[in-house]
């Protein structure tokens, strides 16, 4: 496949390049000292990923530990709805802990292990980053500190619980607004301080280099897996793949496994409310190029070039930026990337339970409400969906908020 004269055959040698640049995006915009840490972490890391001590550990976790791989399973009901669209999901929600992101928090921690590190640090908002953080942790005998906003800290009791009981270190963050961006202030500080001992685990495909690489990297897998998966169960490949993108792990993992084949590729942003600066989290649809938590990417800002308040009902999507990576893929043209709204984002989160017993994540039925408007347009072919993870932690919210549909 060639978008723009960028050759997809090579596509994972060439990109980042050594300096962690997807294009002009990415890089490592950070303080003498941090970038002397990121230095060590990206040395080690290019190190270790290619010792076959280190993949074979790895595989074994994820299949022992994690429970991997995930299946797919095809949504006979739901797809029923769309005509002759056929729809599929690959099952994060299976993964243990109830999705995508212990794939990265265990390549993280088995990496810290390998450089000798006592600690993983890290910041969390709605704590979904935070638990499955001090779930590696607890898995190798690792300390964990996770900063949170007393806010969330309020908002999110049964994930602070979890990563309690977990035995991490929840510290309150209380400056400022005491929400995700004043707990990645602290997080950051405090790895400053610690680096020779400890590790700063980043929750996406974000921050500065080497995270957006490794990140990806880690959750690779999904897509791998996905692929090789879809074949078997249909002989082919499907028309189009789709993923909600927030920071954009979840997607990055998913797409990765298409990018060089003839799949549409698609990222789901968040819409909220309406297109108002204030009222969605759709960075890459709406955004500007810009520079913030250690990396170039495209974002949202307002109007003093800070980073812009965002909302969206589900709070693993608001976040003002994406991952470099997808700001480069939007640039080739390669994955095209659309909303959808809170309204169809609940109505899907209702339809996949109803029709397929399968309660998926706030985050995931963006995915999901987006693919049924995808097929209703196709009007022919398959589509793979990825279901980042399960909607436990969100039946008590919707309830509340929007009652039974
Ligand atoms: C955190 C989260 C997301 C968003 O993160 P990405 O890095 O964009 O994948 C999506 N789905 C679920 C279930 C999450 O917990």
């Amino acid at each position: 496949m060639n978008f723009n004269n960028t050759n997809f055959d090579n596509y994972f040698k060439n990109y980042p390049d050594e300096k962690g640049y997807f294009g002009k995006y990415g890089g490592c915009y950070v303080t003498p000292e941090l970038k002397a840490a990121m230095d060590e972490i990206t040395e080690a890391y290019f190190t270790i990923c290619k010792s076959s001590k280190f993949i074979s550990e790895l595989r074994r976790i994820r299949r022992d530990f994690q429970g991997r791989p995930t299946p797919i399973s095809h949504l006979e009901r739901l797809s029923g709805t769309v005509g002759n669209v056929q729809l599929y999901v690959k099952r994060e929600d299976l993964n243990h802990t109830g999705a995508h992101k212990l794939n990265h928090c265990m390549g993280e921690a088995l990496l810290a292990k390998y450089m000798g590190k006592k600690k993983l640090i890290a910041e969390t908002g709605a704590g979904q980053h935070g638990v499955a953080l001090a779930t590696a942790a607890a898995y190798f005998g690792l300390e964990c500190d996770i900063y949170m906003g007393s806010v969330d800290i309020k908002k999110q009791a049964p994930n602070v619980a979890r990563m309690k009981i977990l035995g991490a270190n929840v510290v309150e963050v209380t400056h400022g607004l005491a929400t995700l961006k004043e707990a990645v202030d602290a997080a950051f500080e405090a790895y400053a301080k610690e680096y020779k001992t400890a590790i700063y685990c980043i929750g996406s495909v974000l921050g500065p280099h080497p995270f957006p690489m490794m990140v990806r990297d880690f959750q690779s897998v999904v897509g791998i897996e996905a692929r090789e998966q879809f074949i078997d169960m249909t002989g082919e490949l499907p028309d189009a793949v789709v993923a909600c993108v927030g920071g954009g792990s979840n997607a990055m993992g998913m797409f990765s496994g298409f990018l060089n084949d003839p799949v549409d590729i698609y990222g789901v942003e968040p819409l909220g409310r309406g297109t108002a600066l204030g009222d969605h989290a759709a960075s890459l649809t709406f955004g500007t190029e810009g520079i913030m938590h250690g990396f170039n990417s495209i974002m949202l800002k307002d109007e003093n070039g800070e980073p812009a308040p965002v909302y969206s009902v589900a709070s693993g999507l608001d976040y003002p930026s994406s991952g470099p990576e997808h700001a480069f893929l939007h640039d080739l043209g390669r994955v095209k990337y659309d909303v959808i709204g809170d309204d169809d984002t609940i109505d899907a989160f209702f339809a996949l339970s109803r029709l397929e017993g399968i309660i998926p994540a706030i985050e995931s039925s963006h995915a999901v409400a987006y693919a049924l408007k995808l097929a209703k347009k196709m009007g022919k072919g398959s589509i793979l969906i990825c279901l980042s993870g399960r909607g436990d932690k969100d039946m008590d919210y919707v309830i509340e908020n929007f009652g039974i549909r």
